[in-house]
């Protein structure tokens, strides 16, 4: 089965990306591809929910985006209450490379940090950008473990400290335009490898585009050409790192694919 575990499926009905869901999740049954919908605030996780509905293959998760961190700030135990009903959390994270003014990043480090106290036993979706360093740091701190970290571009000796803590690596479309995510597919261990496309919005600024589902294809093919084994082989491994991350909440969070 194709996983897609980053993608913001509530992007589609935005204006700029063509206001209909319908051909999207037509495509996402066809393929099989087991979707998981990152939320960026409050508003996007509603329609992550209310898309999840149409589609067993589709799981919304619930997170604050650091670029909208600063507006939550004075809403944590609404929060709080979201993450503990939400079975996986994301998009979350810190990001000091988009995120130019500087008097917002200690709302990003609060919001951060109220996350990763209150999912230490879930699969969390972790934005990284220019930040690394920073992410690693304090998801030490906080002893998480069940980590994916989503489109990881950042130096090879923070990737290599993140693959020592056991973290998962979701590979976007752009390995197969970039030899720096080629370089990180070569570093990360099988077992530590997940695929992703941050549809529809994130493969805009490598292909000009939005991105469909099937782009997901793109991501195991290159993942198997890098690493020397066969499209079947990624597939099943991809599937089993999921599983093995979910543990024992596998079946009731992904039925679609247990
Ligand atoms: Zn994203």
């Amino acid at each position: 089965m194709l996983i897609d575990t980053h993608c913001h499926l509530d992007r589609y009905l935005h204006k700029r990306f063509g206001k209909v869901i319908h051909p999207i999740l037509q495509q996402i049954e066809e393929q099989q591809i087991l979707t998981i919908s990152n939320s960026l605030d409050l508003t996007s996780y509603d329609t992550n929910c209310r898309i999840a509905r149409k589609s067993r293959y589709v799981i919304p998760t619930f997170g604050i985006h650091p670029w909208n961190a600063h507006k939550y700030i004075n809403r944590i135990e609404l929060i709080k209450k979201l993450i503990n009903k939400a079975k996986i959390v994301g998009e979350i994270g810190l990001d000091h490379y988009y995120a130019q003014d500087r008097t917002r990043y200690p709302a990003q480090t609060k919001i951060f940090r109220l996350f990763l106290s209150e999912t230490r036993d879930k699969i969390i979706s972790v934005h990284t950008k220019g930040a690394e360093r920073a992410v690693v740091n304090l998801l030490r701190t906080y002893g998480n473990k069940k980590v994916v970290i989503h489109w990881f571009s950042g130096d090879l000796e923070v990737l290599d400290e993140m693959i020592k803590e056991g973290y998962y690596f979701s590979i976007v479309p752009e390995v197969r335009f970039s030899d720096h995510i080629k370089e990180i597919v070569k570093r990360v261990p099988l077992n530590q490898i997940l695929t992703e496309t941050d549809n529809p919005g994130g493969p805009v600024s490598y292909m000009g585009e939005k991105g469909l589902p099937v782009l997901i294809q793109i991501v195991v093919e290159e993942i198997a050409r890098v690493k020397g084994v066969s499209l079947k082989q990624i597939e099943k491994t991809v599937e089993y790192n999921l599983i093995r991350l979910a543990g024992q909440f596998a079946d009731s969070i992904f039925p679609a694919v247990v």
